[in-house]
C-alpha cells in the first residue's frame, strides 16, 4: 500500500537527503547569474539547511543550468559560483553536501553545440536526484525535494521522493497541493518544518512524528546501525538496492492507481449488468409461470455466459 504523503515512514540505515533546487529556492535568481559576486542568499534558506542536517539530512542541491548551454557562462565559472554560494552559506554554519547541476538544453536556445541535447538530469526529469542516489547511497523514500517550481516537484516525485513545493514572489507558478505537489509551504522555513514533521526514523516511537527525528541519520548511528546489521559493505549495498527497489514500486503503485479506471473493468461492469439483467428476466418469466422450461433454460444459460464474461474481464484488469 503506498503511504499518504502525510504518512511519516520508515528511514533505513541509509543516508537521507533534501534535494533542494538552487535558484528562487535557496538564492535569489535575476535570470542565469552568471558571476560569483551576483550570488545572493535568500532569507530563512541557511536556517532551514542548519536544521536539516543537524536532523541527519545531507542537503543536496540539483540545479538545471540551461545558461552554459546558451553560452551564458561556462561550467568553470558555475564552479566558481557555488564555490562562493558555499561560501557563504557555511559563514552562517549552514552546509551544502553536493551540487549536481544539469548544462543541457534541447533546441536551437542552446547555442553552445556540446550542451545541445535532451537529458535525462534536466528536472523535471529525476536524472540528477538518481544519480545523487546512487553515488550517495541516498534512500530515497525517507528523501524530499524542495523547490519553487511544478518542475522540481515533478522530478522529485519520479525519483520516489516527497516534494515541498515553496511559494516564492517572482515564481511563476500558482502552487497547489495534488499531483506531484504533496506540501506547499510559504518559506524554506516552513518547507524544512513539514519535512522534520513528516519523518521518524526507523525503531521510533510510532507517535513520534510529530518529534522531528533529532540526529536520526549521524554518521556514529550510521555505523552502529550498520555493524548491528553485519556491518559488511555487501549488506550496505542490498540495502540501497532494497530500498531502491521500494522507491520504485512507490511511483509504479501511483502509476497503477491513476490506471485503476480500465477498459477491462468498464467492459465487466457492463457484462455484470446484463448477467443480473438475463437472471431477473428468467426469475420473473418463471414466477408469472408463462415460459417454457427450454425458455427459462435459455435466460439462465444467458445470464451465466454473460457472468462469465464479466468476471474474465475482471481478471484481467489491474488490480489494486
Ligand atoms: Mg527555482
Amino acid at each position: 500500500m503506498h503511504p499518504g504523503p502525510e504518512s511519516p515512514i520508515l528511514l533505513s540505515m541509509q543516508s537521507v537527503a533534501v534535494f533542494w533546487d538552487r535558484d528562487n529556492t535557496l538564492i535569489r535568481d535575476p535570470g542565469y547569474i552568471s558571476d560569483p559576486a551576483q550570488v545572493e542568499l535568500l532569507p530563512g534558506a541557511a536556517e532551514a539547511l542548519k536544521r536539516l542536517s543537524a536532523a541527519g539530512f545531507e542537503n543536496v542541491i540539483v540545479t538545471n543550468q540551461s545558461g552554459i548551454a546558451r553560452g551564458l557562462f561556462d561550467e568553470a565559472t558555475l564552479e566558481r559560483i557555488h564555490d562562493r554560494m558555499v561560501a557563504l552559506f557555511a559563514e552562517q554554519g549552514a552546509r551544502i553536501d553536493a551540487i549536481y547541476f544539469c548544462p543541457y538544453l534541447a533546441g536551437e536556445e542552446a547555442v553552445v553545440e556540446k550542451y545541445r541535447q535532451d537529458s535525462e538530469l534536466r528536472k523535471p526529469k529525476p536524472g540528477m536526484i538518481l544519480q545523487a542516489a546512487l553515488e550517495r547511497k541516498i534512500d530515497l523514500a525517507g528523501s524530499w525535494m524542495i523547490g519553487d517550481s511544478l518542475h522540481d516537484a515533478q522530478a522529485g516525485h519520479a525519483a520516489g521522493c516527497r516534494t515541498v513545493l515553496v511559494r516564492r514572489p517572482g515564481s511563476t507558478e500558482s502552487p497547489r497541493k495534488g499531483g506531484d505537489v504533496d506540501f506547499v509551504a510559504d518559506s524554506v522555513e516552513e518547507a524544512a518544518e513539514i519535512v522534520l514533521k513528516y519523518t521518524r526514523r526507523a525503531g521510533g516511537d510510532p507517535g513520534g512524528a510529530e518529534q522531528a527525528s533529532p540526529g536520526m541519520q549521524t554518521e556514529a548511528g550510521r555505523r552502529e546501525e550498520s555493524a548491528r546489521a553485519g556491518g559488511s559493505e555487501s549488506a550496505n549495498d542490498a540495502a540501497v538496492i532494497l530500498q531502491e527497489i521500494l522507491a520504485f514500486l512507490r511511483t509504479v503503485d501511483k502509476r497503477t492507481r491513476a490506471e485503476e479506471f480500465s477498459l477491462g473493468k468498464l467492459v465487466g461492469s457492463i457484462l455484470q449488468m446484463g448477467a443480473i439483467a438475463a437472471l431477473t428476466w428468467a426469475l420473473f418469466g418463471w414466477l408469472r409461470g408463462e415460459l417454457m422450461p427450454s425458455e427459462e433454460l435459455v435466460r439462465l444459460q444467458l445470464a451465466t455466459l454473460l457472468q462469465l464474461m464479466a468476471l474474465t474481464c475482471f481478471s484481467f484488469s489491474p488490480k489494486k
